[in-house]
């Protein structure tokens, strides 16, 4: 079983042709309330794929709650351990123009984390192939189930995202850390290549259109992504740690994992959307073809 820790939010999307400058209105040309944030969208992934996936996490007592709950109870997700708070549903606010995006998370009941989801934590990691983290929720609670699942011999993959919350203690727990290229730089600075070879087969590092690389046992490994028509990268980031988290659930060598991983997540840049364009199984083997 894989289980994901992490933010249930509404993404409202808003297109337009041109970003607004400060204090500009503009007109847009779409509006659209998807189900997001990273920790359902990472669940998402890897249930698409057909893992057996349970969602750690809380949503507010409201209309995107509810909601967004069901959608996850509709991917076959295991939704049982998503608990409710006073505070309002965590929203995600995109602006997505001309294959680019800018975001802002409200995190609402996301970081309404009280005992009971510390206890909820417990009783699920040990449980658990894979568990899967990102920092949209209180870093302590991170910090608390990176600690219990190196206790319990649980592969973790960590990825760091927002960096805001990132501490350099998060390192010390063995997790499988997932950066994109601008993460990694906050994280390491601007020579994180060097930086990362302390860390062979512990760290891999998303490289957008360029697919992704990680500190092999000598060289660096360098794995191209696929030549895509982007409709929207929303998500591309949330397929690849999904992905991955499956592909570690089969017994997947690390190379295996990342490359099925590179290939789910180009399929995930021509859809609209984060949720939206993570594809099935069969999708990601005929694309590695
Ligand atoms: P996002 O925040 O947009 O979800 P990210 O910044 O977390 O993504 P990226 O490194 O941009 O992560 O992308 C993650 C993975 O998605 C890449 O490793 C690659 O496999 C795939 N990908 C992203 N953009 C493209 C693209 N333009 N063409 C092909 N594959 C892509």
């Amino acid at each position: 079983m894989i289980t994901v820790i992490g933010s249930i939010n509404m993404d409202l999307v808003v297109r337009t042709d041109h970003f607004p400058k400060q204090g500009e209105t503009r007109l847009g040309n779409l509006f659209a309330t998807i189900p997001g944030g990273k920790g359902a969208n990472q669940a998402v992934a890897a249930a698409r794929l057909g893992a057996d996936v349970t969602m750690l996490g809380v949503v507010g007592n409201d209309a995107f709650g509810h909601e967004l709950v069901q959608t996850l109870k509709n991917e076959g997700i295991h939704t049982e351990t998503i608990q409710q708070a006073a505070e309002p549903t965590g929203i995600a606010n995109i602006l997505v123009s001309n294959k680019d995006n800018r975001i802002i998370v409200v995190p609402g009941a996301n970081h309404a984390w009280d005992a009971q989801m510390i206890e909820a934590m417990e009783a699920i990691i040990p449980k658990s192939k894979v568990v899967v983290f990102q920092l949209e929720i209180p870093v302590d609670m991170v910090r608390r189930g990176l600690a219990l699942c190196k206790e319990h011999g649980v592969q973790a993959i960590l990825n760091p995202a927002p960096t805001d919350a990132f501490t350099e203690d998060l390192l010390d727990h063995g997790a499988l850390l997932t950066p994109n290229e601008s993460e990694a730089e906050t994280v390491w600075g601007a020579e994180w290549k060097d930086a990362i070879r302390e860390f062979p087969n512990q760290v891999v590092v998303t490289l957008g259109k360029d697919g992704a690389m990680y500190p092999g046992a000598n060289d660096a490994v360098y794995v191209t992504g696929y030549p895509v028509e982007v409709v929207d990268t929303t998500g591309a980031g949330d397929t690849f740690n999904g992905a991955l988290a499956y592909g570690l659930s089969q017994d997947w060598e690390l190379s295996k994992a990342i490359e099925f991983a590179n290939a789910a997540a180009s399929l995930s840049v021509e859809a609209l959307g984060a949720q939206t364009g993570m594809p099935a199984l069969d999708a990601v083997i005929e694309r590695m073809r």
